[in-house]
């Protein structure tokens, strides 16, 4: 069924007249819950690594109230590409799911889906500024097997974000996002 075959996503680079190959893959780095602390308050009620967040209410204690996130995947079709623009995003966990996520770690957690929000300050999508809050939205978090990051589905609302989840992307707006945020790995911002 040739006629099905899908494409890889391809574009040359507007910075550098590079071709850049595959779909598009970005990763957020810091986690986005607690720019609004100072530096001393994040010393000593924020710890993070590359999967697990956790922001306390109070320093030395563990409430309900605290945020615990996770590291995820959310991936966003490409209309007629084969490989989604993929991003690597924190969201958050109940305390009670944040545990037995931790506790089960390395085992297969396929079985499991959990609500969270996402914080939205993905390039292309975020609606604030810098020091206006955050917007997050609603999603199920799909746990996966053993080495694999959970995925994400965004929960149906008016959000670009959404829209674009369910509907897929158009290659030239995926181009739009990934152009600039590849722009800065060229070294040419
Ligand atoms: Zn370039």
């Amino acid at each position: 069924m040739f006629w099905n075959r899908r494409k890889s996503f391809s574009y040359v680079c507007g910075c550098c007249g590079r071709t850049v190959t595959g779909s598009p893959s970005f990763s957020i780095g810091l986690p986005p819950f607690f720019g609004h602390l100072s530096d001393e308050e994040v010393e000593c009620r924020v710890h993070f690594d590359d999967d697990l967040c956790h922001v306390r209410q109070t320093p030395g204690t563990i409430s309900d109230d605290d945020v615990f996130a996770i590291r995820a995947l959310l991936e966003i079709p490409i209309h007629g590409v084969d490989e989604p623009f993929s991003w690597s995003v924190w969201v958050t966990q109940s305390r009670q799911n944040f545990c037995d996520y931790v506790e089960t770690a390395g085992t297969d957690q396929s079985g499991t889906m959990t609500f969270g929000w996402l914080p939205i300050t993905l390039p292309g999508y975020r609606r604030t500024g810098d020091g206006e809050p955050v917007e997050s939205l609603a999603c199920d978090v799909q746990w996966q097997k053993e080495g694999l990051r959970p995925v994400i589905t965004l929960h149906e609302c008016d959000h670009p974000l959404f829209l674009d989840q369910r509907n897929g992307m158009t290659w030239k707006r995926a181009i739009e996002i990934a152009e600039p945020l590849n722009r800065r790995a060229h070294g040419r911002d």
